[in-house]
């Protein structure tokens, strides 16, 4: 069923009876082409691609729970492609090229918003380093903007320009950057998966990986064993635990990152807004709720909750730009397990167990990297090789001396 403004009044004046399921319930057939472990943004996009822009739909995605349950749904919804590094921006702004098409391309509404992102500058070096990174998101084709205070004062006249303890001097906007609703995005590309024939089978945990004679042929999992030519990890946050299934440790860490939403209130946060001198960041939402986070809490765990300290932190990043947030009411608070790397970097490779492949590490950004990764992962599964934004995002990058690392905080994964 193809969504539209006529379907949407069809469908209106019959009742609301002829909508049919997004997608199937299907029972796992014995063996696939390619298993994706894992139905959250990645898995279900790198189906999505598979199927249609390879042709390949003998693909199933295996999902523990329910479909969009891990941090696909969890997100504080922030897109951008304002990275530094030749390993990454490209990557990041092809992901921001596939946003700006996405809801046509899966025919899905997903509130696709470019309302833009700012990073306040506090200091004189912290506006070097933004012009920097400026620079270098130009040379790779997407845009940025240095502004001054008076350019920040423009487009966000609430913050606190004048008592504030950490002065804003300006910032870095880029325009293009913005929100997009993140279930809609598993919901979309779940659709237009299914839809191609990809089989998406939930509560299905895989509890063990098939490895014969150093080949990947399958996984076991609570319904079974399930064969496959190649097994595809994509995992977030559990992905130290699956890959230990095949007997690998990786260069990862799980730690929990919180998110906050308030009540609803009047406009007064115009795109998404950085703190520059702490860890904090905020947007409102089309119902006025501000949307915010910060650091993640900083201990190792696979607890989807976290804790007061870390809240009280992330409220004070908050207060110190914005004082006048101090008097909303919370609504709702929740937490998602990151996997951290130990450079910031994420990864989308090939193993060394021949027919299974590993994508994650994705940090604190790995929404805003959902389409690029799903299209560059799907091309390494279909080609054998990867894409050309991603060829730097390798298992061995560390042993190779070759780590992408954007903060420059070194092997500290709690710092990315
Ligand atoms: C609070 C918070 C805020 C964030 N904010 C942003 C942001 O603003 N911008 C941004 O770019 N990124 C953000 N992120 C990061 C981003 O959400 C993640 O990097 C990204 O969603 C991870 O990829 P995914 O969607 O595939 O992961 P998930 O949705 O976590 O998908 C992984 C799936 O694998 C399943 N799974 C795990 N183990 C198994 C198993 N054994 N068998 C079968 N299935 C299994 C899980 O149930 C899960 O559904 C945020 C994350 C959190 C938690």
């Amino acid at each position: 069923m193809r969504y539209s403004a006529l379907q949407i009044i069809k469908q209106g004046l019959t009742g609301n009876k002829g909508w049919t399921p997004a997608w199937r319930e299907p029972e796992p057939k014995a063996d696939y082409d390619i298993i994706i472990i894992g139905a959250g943004g990645h898995g279900l996009a790198t189906a999505y691609y598979l199927a249609k822009e390879h042709g390949i739909t003998n693909v199933a995605v295996l999902e523990k729970g329910w479909l969009g349950s891990g941090n696909i749904g969890r997100n504080t919804t922030i897109i951008r492609s304002n990275y530094m590094l030749p390993g990454n921006e490209p990557f990041y702004e092809l992901s921001m090229k596939l946003w700006e098409g996405l809801e046509q391309d899966f025919n899905y509404n997903a509130m696709i918003s470019q309302r833009g992102i700012l990073n306040l500058c506090h200091s004189d070096p912290q506006r070097d380093a933004f012009a920097r990174r400026g620079n270098a998101m130009l040379m790779a084709g997407a845009d940025a903007v240095l502004l001054d205070e008076d350019g920040v004062r423009k487009l966000c006249p609430d913050l606190d320009f004048t008592n504030a303890r950490f002065p804003i001097k300006g910032g870095l906007w880029q325009k293009r950057g913005g929100t997009v609703r993140h279930d809609a995005v598993a919901w979309g590309y779940a659709r237009g998966a299914d839809e191609r024939g990809v089989d998406i089978i939930q509560n299905c945990e895989v509890v063990g990986m098939q490895i014969d004679n150093g080949v990947c042929t399958g996984v076991e999992t609570t319904r079974g064993k399930i064969g496959a030519k190649k097994v595809a990890v994509c995992v977030a946050g559990s992905s130290s635990r699956v890959m230990s299934m095949a007997g690998m440790r990786l260069p990862i860490e799980s730690h929990v990152l919180q998110a906050f939403v308030s009540e609803g209130l009047k406009p007064t946060i115009p795109g998404v807004i950085t703190f520059g001198a702490g860890h904090f960041y905020i947007s409102q939402s089309d119902k006025g709720g501000l949307v915010f986070g910060g650091d993640i809490d900083g201990y190792n765990t696979y607890a989807q909750r976290g804790n007061l300290p870390t809240v009280e932190d992330v409220c004070e990043g908050g207060m110190a730009i914005m004082p006048h947030i101090g008097r909303a009411r919370l609504l709702r608070m929740w937490g998602g397990v990151m996997d951290m790397s130990m450079d910031g970097s994420p990864f989308i490779d090939k193993t060394d167990i021949s027919g299974l492949f590993f994508n994650g590490g994705w940090c604190y950004g790995g929404f805003k990297a959902t389409p690029a990764s799903g299209w560059c992962y799907a091309h390494l599964l279909a080609t054998g090789s990867p894409h050309e934004t991603a060829t730097e995002l390798k298992l061995n990058r560390f042993k190779r001396g070759r780590m992408i690392d954007e903060k420059g905080v070194g092997a500290q994964p709690n710092l990315h």
